[in-house]
């Protein structure tokens, strides 16, 4: 049963994938408007439930272990429905084990280091869910589209050469491989934002007042330049798309099914990950058990000397008997003429 869940997931993540080494051209390869076989965004609901608390029951046993991190990178243009992303995806895990970063443009002090210093200070610990609100990937998208970001990062005149962008994809590479190899797993979401479906979300952001705080003119700059913004996503997930960290493009255009997406993809990963509670050794089993027989010499009188234990054997034969009531309605109903 497990290992079915598994499959499907599995199954349905693959077309998201970008396939390490693949050319990818946006907006020709990816629809921005894919369902993929869930016409209802009912059963897209459904099933995001049933996503999320599988993904609260992983996030406990990962933090349980505490060998792994996984870090989630989210980008997107503007109203691509990060924010949402996050907040529907992470609704039902310890927030204890979730930390979440967002970049914005850099601040002195960050300019005054190397371009991926800001992003290493926030990267998840072991036994955490990180979460990128934008990540280092800014650094070869609004830097490369304007270029006066570049400007401002005091790089040395060999820096900043025109095989600046083939270098960082190299070096974001290299960076993410050294994560991956110490028990950091990436899981990159590009989510993709049809041009359209930014015009009706902007104009919501303006006629709801409630709205009006998440929009800023500098968006509509932003959209000016949205085929610069196309083929520098293109450039960028062609040369990271690696076999340690894959990039998914996930159809944005409805909310739900990107939510859906999303939850499926960190799912798929912490189930390659497959976290495992820690077993006590034999001797702390030895001294567990001598601790319990301590504990119910305590118990008050006329209470059970476990009230757990009998809590759980008294649920076990409600339910057997609630099972066997069923099977002779079942039976009496079937011999009534
Ligand atoms: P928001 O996420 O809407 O609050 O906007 C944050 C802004 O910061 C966006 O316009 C980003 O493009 C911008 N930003 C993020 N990272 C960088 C960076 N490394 N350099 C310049 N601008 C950035
Ligand atoms: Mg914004």
């Amino acid at each position: 049963m497990a290992d079915e869940r598994a499959e499907r997931i599995a199954e349905f993540v693959s077309p998201l994938r970008v396939g390490p080494g693949t050319e990818v051209r946006l907006p020709e390869d990816f629809d921005p408007a894919h369902k993929a076989g869930i016409s209802k965004k009912k059963d897209g609901v459904e099933l995001l439930r049933s996503g999320i608390e599988l993904l609260a029951d992983y996030q406990r046993r990962l933090a349980a272990q505490d060998v792994y991190g996984v870090l989630v990178c989210l980008q997107a243009l503007d109203a691509g429905g990060k924010d949402g992303t996050i907040r529907h995806v992470m609704s039902g895990v310890n927030p204890q084990g979730v930390r979440v970063a967002g970049f914005k443009v850099p601040s002195q002090e960050e300019l005054d280091h190397d371009y991926l210093w800001r992003y290493s200070r926030e990267l998840p610990r072991r036994g955490e869910i990180g979460i990128f609100n934008r990540s280092h990937y800014e650094e070869v998208l609004v830097v490369r589209v304007h270029p006066e970001n570049l400007r401002r990062q005091k790089l040395p005149l060999a820096a900043r050469g025109p095989d600046v962008w083939e270098r960082r994809y190299r070096e974001i590479n290299d960076w993410e491989r050294y994560l991956t190899d110490n028990g950091f797993r990436i899981v990159k979401l590009f989510l993709n934002l049809s041009k359209e479906e930014q015009r009706v979300r902007f104009l919501k952001r303006i006629d709801v007042p409630e709205r009006n705080w998440k929009f800023s003119p500098a968006d509509v700059r932003e959209r000016a330049r949205w085929d610069d913004y196309q083929r520098a996503f293109s450039q960028m997930l062609s040369a990271t798309s690696t076999e340690w960290a894959p990039w998914y493009v996930i159809p944005a255009d409805r909310k739900w099914f990107a939510r859906l997406c999303a939850a499926a993809v960190l799912a798929h990963t912490l189930i390659d990950i497959d976290p495992q509670y820690p077993q006590v050794s034999d001797q702390t089993r030895h001294e567990l058990a001598e601790v319990r027989r301590d504990l119910e010499r305590e118990a008050p009188e006329g209470a059970p000397a476990d009230p757990y234990a009998a809590s759980v054997a008294e649920s076990a034969k409600e339910k057997k008997s609630k099972k066997s009531k069923n099977k002779k309605n079942k039976k009496n109903k079937k011999n009534k003429p």
